[in-house]
């Protein structure tokens, strides 16, 4: 029997990470995501990988988040050379995604190392650096959706569109052990069905072996378009108060649905700001590679961007103004009302929306919306959470601002479209729950276990299963 180890995301939302080892000796890695959020998962990141980076024949990842690809560069530190397979467009936003992390790696190392030395301890070297995760992109093999390609002897992988964020894949790889041929489907992050843009997630009825995220798995969103009519409502609040409106979103996919979602607002004489500033140079490259790939937007985008002669992302909203340089980004302290702000990271955890922050958090007549999931430790979810105060550029800001949690512009299925995705596979293959909070992966294995009668399995971290 073929090998799957669930080394990654395992009980947890970030750090995809699968190692599927066939008897034949080929050895894949699927995914090489990143942890985030709590610090002491974040210092997870630095401990040794759990094989040997050399013995991998290939790597797959599922689509550009750093939660799936944001040690790729750290194994190509660690002297894996071979190929990494991921969908065109995956391999376009890789670049900016793995480059940015780098960059972050690099800085906050050296503020770390900065404060070591005052303390008379020895400095540390950063997770990887600029360099190793432009080894990285040259390793990468891009491939089209739905087209098979043998990735190790006896391996297959064909990409299905995940609709979760442009490139997103649910991964079927097929394994060849001695004469048996078994079939693992990977979720990869699986779409809301009412995101923009995006097509509906590709269902398949084959597999021996699901692994299926669950970042939901405990809930609905709200609909969305209430949440778009919410939206609209606090736009108009926010006029009202006479404030600002600063929306932390995720560079790639939250950024793209935003500008879509305010662009109808435009349109329709309901986005009563003058000014939506788009202050993140990631999401601004996002946006260029968004542009690069229209032929894989759902068709009815396709067909108003074609009758409204849409080339840019940036054309849905003519009051968008880009901001990347910092000089750019610092005027935007200067304004004390009528703004919308969108900036990263997402999370809140770093990047221009600190600075933001300082000028807008503690004032009452700001309004601050939450368009995404905010994982555990992050001051995101402190902020989400109520906290009255929060530690952000190294000093205490005070939480006035009227904070907003969007529930249906995530860019994950709910749990109904979870229950639909699967329901579509023949016979209950094998189901393994992962990405997901373990009270949430409860809750989705009771509710499968109610309506499909279908018991779904709950890995521990480092488990192996016969595939
Ligand atoms: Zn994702």
């Amino acid at each position: 029997m073929a090998l799957l180890s669930f080394l990654g995301a395992i009980q947890q939302v970030t750090g995809s990470c699968y190692l599927v080892e066939s008897r034949d000796g080929a050895k894949v890695l699927l995914e090489c995501g990143m942890r985030q959020g709590r610090r002491e998962d974040e210092e997870g990141n630095r401990g040794a990988f759990a094989f040997d980076p050399l013995s991998l024949d290939a790597v797959v990842v599922s689509h550009a988040h750093i939660d799936h690809t944001g040690l790729l560069p750290k194994l190509v530190s660690a002297g894996y050379r071979g190929p990494v397979f991921a969908t065109n467009a995956t391999c376009e936003l890789m670049e900016l995604m793995l480059l940015d992390a780098a960059n972050i790696q690099e800085k906050d190392t050296e503020w770390e190392n900065k404060w070591r030395a005052r303390l008379g301890k020895a400095p540390i070297d950063p997770l990887y650096t600029t360099e190793d995760a432009e080894q990285t992109l040259k390793q990468r093999r891009p491939q089209k959706y739905d087209q098979p390609c043998e990735v190790a002897p006896g391996v297959q992988v064909t990409f299905h569109d995940a609709g979760h964020i442009l490139g997103s894949a649910i991964v079927e790889m097929q394994v060849q052990d001695h004469h048996l041929t078994r079939r693992l489907v990977f979720s990869g992050d699986l779409g809301n069905s009412c995101s923009p843009l995006m097509r509906k997630a590709t269902t398949l009825d084959q597999a021996d072996v699901i692994l299926m995220e669950s970042t939901y798995g405990d809930r609905d969103h709200r609909s969305s378009s209430e949440t778009i009519e919410e939206l609209a409502e606090i736009l108009q609040q926010a006029h009202r108060d006479g404030g600002n409106v600063l929306i932390p979103a995720f560079a790639v996919g939250r950024t793209q649905d935003l500008i879509y979602h305010l662009g109808r607002f435009y349109q329709e004489g309901r986005l009563p700001q003058q000014a939506v500033f788009l202050d993140s140079p990631m999401a601004i490259r996002a946006n260029a590679i968004y542009s690069h790939f229209p032929h894989l937007f759902n068709a009815a985008d396709q067909a108003t961007i074609a009758a409204n002669h849409i080339k840019r992302i940036e054309d849905w909203l003519p009051v968008l103004r880009c901001t990347p340089t910092p000089e750019e980004s610092m005027a935007i302290n200067r304004i004390k009302s009528g703004a919308v702000i969108i900036a990263g990271s997402g999370m809140c955890t770093g990047g221009r929306i600190a600075h933001h922050f300082k000028h807008n958090l503690w004032r009452s007549d700001c309004h601050v919306v939450f368009p995404g999931f905010q994982a555990r430790g992050t001051p995101g979810r402190a902020i989400v959470e109520g906290a009255s105060t929060v530690k952000m550029l190294h000093q205490r800001i005070a939480v006035k601002a009227q904070v907003h949690t969007l529930g249906g512009f995530s860019a994950h299925a709910g749990q109904s479209q979870l229950l639909d995705w699967v329901s579509h596979f023949d016979h209950h293959p094998e189901l393994y729950l992962v990405h997901g909070e373990l009270e949430k992966m409860q809750i989705l294995q009771q509710v499968l276990r109610e309506r499909l009668n279908w018991i779904a399995n709950i890995p521990e971290p480092g488990e192996q299963i016969a595939l």
